[in-house]
């Protein structure tokens, strides 16, 4: 049996933060601000992965307003959420993930965000793919204020 997921999340950005993608920093004058370390990627991700394997969302698995993920790395919650997600019995098939946002560039730190995930998912790296878009300057993600992450999971019974 297969199962697929849909995740998205949006972070805004601020200065003085990190710009983080599944736990890799790429060089921004910006980065995203929220509870843990706001990784959009690795929240859009769990999303996908709890979603297809019918386990709720990143917010019921770590809720905000618990003191032990205030500035959590998202990756170990990744991680957390993959070992639930595979002691339910399910390996990933695939992922496929858009990050939008002006700033800064996806595709110099691709290799190294899709290894990140593919280690993080016990999956090949070749089942991993990450792109990056712009919002050609339209709404708040286009003005450089916020990142937007989709990511598509597909998982299958082991
Ligand atoms: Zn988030």
């Amino acid at each position: 049996m297969q199962r697929i997921g849909l995740g998205r999340d949006l972070h805004r950005l601020a200065p003085g933060r990190r710009f983080l993608l599944a736990g890799v920093e790429i060089p921004c004058e910006k980065g995203e601000i929220g509870h843990s370390d706001a990784d959009a990627l690795a929240h859009a991700v769990i999303d996908a992965m709890l979603g297809a394997a019918g386990m709720g969302d990143v917010g019921e698995f770590f809720p905000d307003a618990d003191p032990a993920y205030r500035d959590a790395g998202s990756m170990l919650l990744l991680k957390k959420a993959f070992e639930r997600v595979k002691s339910g019995g399910w390996r990933i098939v695939n992922l496929d993930c858009v990050a939008t946002c002006e700033t800064p560039k996806i595709l110099p730190y691709r290799e190294k965000i899709r290894a990140a995930l593919a280690q993080a998912l016990e999956a090949d790296i070749g089942a991993v793919m990450v792109k990056g878009k712009t919002n050609e300057g339209i709404d708040a993600i286009g003005q450089g204020n916020a990142v937007e992450v989709l990511a598509v999971c597909l998982l299958e019974r082991v």
